[in-house]
Parts: C-alpha cells; structure tokens; sequence
C-alpha cells in the first residue's frame, strides 16, 4: 500500500511517532484504503490561542494555548488538559489521536482532542493559575460543548481547574452546564469511582489476560512501576485479588519485598509523606532500573512513557505486561518483547478504565443523576472486560500483538462509521 513513509524505529520517539508507527502497522493489516488512512491521520482541528494574564505582580503574560479536535466521527470529542512548560502542537496532536482510538476500543461513544497550555503551573500561584483556566475557556469558548468538545484533567491540571472551567463555560453561555467538562470535584457533579478508575481497569484487563495466559492469581507475583494515582490503585486492587505485590516505585526509589508489599501500608505511608515513599520500611530498597526486570510473573508500567526500551527489553522477565501509563514502550522495544513471547495489554486498553468513567460522569450529568459506585464499578468492569476480550480475539484471529489488535479494533470501528457517516 502506497502509505507515506513508516515511522522509523527508535527509542526515543516522540509521541507523535510512537503513536504513528503502531497506527501504520495496524492500518497496513488491515487493508485500509489510502484516503482513509489520510482521514484519520489528520486531526480535524487545530485551535491555537493566545492568553493575555495578569499575574499577581501586575505584569502581563502571554501563554500559548492548544485544542487539537483529531475526530468526531464516533461522537463529540474527549480529552484533557495539559498545563506544562513542554507542551507544543505536534504532542497535543499526537495525545489527541490516541484519544480517539482509546475511546474507540473500549467503544464509548466519542471522538477524540487534547489541550494544552504551554506553562509552569509549580512556578504559579493558585490566583494565576485560576486567570490562566478561565481565559483558556474563554477562548474556546465555542470549541467546547457538551455535545461537541468535552475536556477532562491532564498533567498539571486537576479536579480545581475542572471546576473553574465550568464555572466559566456556564458563566458565558448563561446557565450552568456540568456535562461540559469531566474529572469535576464529587460535590458538583464529579463521578463517584473516578479516582480509582484507571488502576481499576488495570486491574480488570491484568485479571482477564491472567486467566487467558492460565496465571493463577493467587500464586502470582508482581512489580508496579509509579505510585501515583494509577499504580497505587492498581496495586492495591491487584494484591486484594491474590496478587503478590513484591516490588513498588516512585521518583523516591525502588521497594521490594519478596514475600509482598502490604500495599495499604504503602498508601498511607505515602499520603502521610507529602506523596512519596521516601524512608518506606516495609521492603528493601533496591535499585531503580532493576525493577522492570525482576522475575516477577505481572509487569505494570503506571509512571511514566518510554520506559521499556530496547536497552532493557531483553531483560524483562514477566510473562505479562499491563500498561497502565501512556506510552511507556518503545516501538523498538514491542518487537523484542513480542519476540519473547510477552503478552502486552497495551496502554490504549489497559489504561481506558479512566476514559470509561469520565463517559459515566458525562452520561450521569445529563441524566441529572448520580450513581453509587458498585453501579460506576460494575459497569466500567465490564466495558473493561467486553474490550478485553475483542481485543485479544482480533490478536488471536489475525495473530499480530495484542497492541497492533487494539489499533485495528479502534481504526476499523472509526474508518466503518466514516464510511456509513460520508464525506463530502
Ligand atoms: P501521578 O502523577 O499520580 O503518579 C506518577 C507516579 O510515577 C509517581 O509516583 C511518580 O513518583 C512516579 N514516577 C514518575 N516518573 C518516574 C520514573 N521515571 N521512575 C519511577 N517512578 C516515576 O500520575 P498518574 O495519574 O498515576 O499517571 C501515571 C501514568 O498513567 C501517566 O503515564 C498517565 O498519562 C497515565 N494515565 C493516567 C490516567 C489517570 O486517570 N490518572 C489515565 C490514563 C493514563
């Protein structure tokens, strides 16, 4: 087929090509017609602004601004936020496009975007940071929507820039719309179950590939890589299902017990220390890079991307990796990895139990309802489980990794709907 050049193979590839290479692969296997492949390349839309702030000693900044729309082929478009010094065009375009197939295969139903502002939230106080938000919304103002554009949190930004969103998103349309933004505080309008949802699906995706894979849970072992949000919960809901948790980490350093972490303890040891696990006495502390090559049976990525590359791929000894940050193997990694007969849930999967309970704080918005949350759990767990399995039937029937399938399953549901949608 007659694509425009492969991404090349490289470790250190920005997100642009990381997430380029795997769409390529995936396209090519499917046999996706070239205009087709042209369409879903290209994001649909690219907003870039310019935010005048006064800051607290009364001088006036410009900070740039981004909204990248990659697709609302499936339905309006979801991503989040980014408030970071590196922030720039090309990964919020790239950041964008992995929303839409994230969403597209745990088959929610929205398109996929991503902002970004390029600052330093840590060098600004909460007054700036509040001024840089609602000029931020202002100007996309028209961009977003609860039917058109829906943001969420990213780095930098979190349940108090969601409020102040839509403060000023209801503010300038005259009514007060919740639906037009998720990761909200619980008290106006956030979802119950949120927090945990991401290391929750990394749970559910790591329970069903074990049983694919004949794990028996409750003699397997694991290491977590990343302590925050995600790695904390999943190790948590891990050790609680059998798991034993031998070895946890944070930018702190590496912790391994070789008869299990108690996890609980970690936790509170950690929001006890300002959030990190310096000084934690129930392991040993080893060495950092030693982590991902520990001999344990599950792997789970959840700090941060390109982590697994082709420096240490050779050397991963876990027979399952279940990617709960974004990005944290290399392309050249995948292939040494898949040479090596390690099953991958890839990030786009594994991680999409976040995705899946924004949808829900979306959906319980516009009811005008709120869930408890077994309701938000049971039904994140089995949108969890039903792309789980499509998944792992579409690597099983075409024989490719478990990442390229989840690629295939998402382009093939977006390129279907533009085909049934047309163009013009
Ligand atoms: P977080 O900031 O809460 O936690 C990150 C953790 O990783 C911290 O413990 C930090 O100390 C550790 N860390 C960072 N760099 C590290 C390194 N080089 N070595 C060892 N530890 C390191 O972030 P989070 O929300 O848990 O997100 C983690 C990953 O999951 C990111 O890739 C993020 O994009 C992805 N993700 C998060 C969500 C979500 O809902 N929070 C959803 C989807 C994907």
């Amino acid at each position: 087929m007659a694509y425009l050049e492969p991404a090349p193979l490289k470790d250190k590839e920005n997100p642009f090509e990381a997430m380029m290479t795997r769409f390529h692969m995936a396209s090519q296997i499917l046999g996706l017609e070239e205009e087709i492949y042209n369409v879903l390349k290209n994001p649909a839309r690219q907003v870039i602004v310019s935010l005048p702030v006064t800051m607290d000693d009364g001088a006036i900044r410009v900070f740039e601004g981004y909204r990248v729309i990659h697709s609302t082929i499936l339905g309006p478009s979801k991503g989040g936020i980014r408030f970071d010094p590196n922030v720039n065009l090309d990964e919020v375009k790239a950041l964008a496009a992995w929303m839409t197939w994230k969403c597209a295969v745990v088959d929610i139903p929205y398109g996929g975007a991503k902002g970004g502002v390029n600052c330093n939230p840590r060098e600004m106080s909460a007054g700036e940071i509040e001024r840089l938000m609602r000029a931020y919304t202002q100007a996309m103002a028209d961009v977003f929507g609860p039917d058109q554009d829906i943001p969420a949190p990213d780095m930098g930004t979190g349940p108090r820039e969601m409020a102040w969103l839509m403060d000023q998103y209801s503010r300038n349309k005259g009514m007060t719309t919740h639906a037009v933004v998720t990761g909200k505080p619980l008290v106006m309008g956030g979802s119950l179950g949120r927090t945990e949802a991401t290391g929750r699906g990394v749970m559910v995706s790591a329970m069903a590939a074990m049983e694919k894979l004949k794990i028996n849970p409750y003699k397997a072992t694991c290491a977590v890589q990343g302590f925050g949000n995600v790695g904390s919960w999943a190790a948590r809901l891990l050790s609680e299902r059998g798991l034993l948790v031998q070895a946890i980490n944070d930018l702190s350093g590496a912790y391994y017990n070789e008869s299990g972490i108690d996890i609980d303890k970690a936790i509170q040891f950690r929001d006890q220390k300002n959030g990190s696990l310096e000084g934690f006495d129930g392991a040993e502390k080893i060495n950092q890079d030693d982590l991902l090559t520990l001999p344990v049976d599950v792997l789970v990525p959840a700090a941060t991307e390109d982590v697994i590359t082709s420096s240490n791929a050779l050397n991963i000894k876990a027979k399952l990796i279940v990617e709960g940050a974004n990005g944290p193997t290399s392309s050249r990694a995948d292939k040494i990895i898949n040479e090596k007969g390690i099953v991958v849930v890839p990030d786009i999967l594994a991680n999409a139990g976040g995705v899946t309970v924004s949808y829900f704080e979306w959906v319980q918005n516009r009811l005008g309802y709120k869930w408890t949350a077994d309701r938000v759990n049971r039904r994140s767990d089995r949108i969890m489980k039903d792309a789980f399995i499509n998944v792992y039937k579409t690597s099983q029937e075409y024989n490719v990794p478990m990442r390229i399938a989840a690629y295939m399953v998402a382009i093939d549901k977006v390129s279907k709907t533009y085909k049934y949608r047309g163009g013009y």
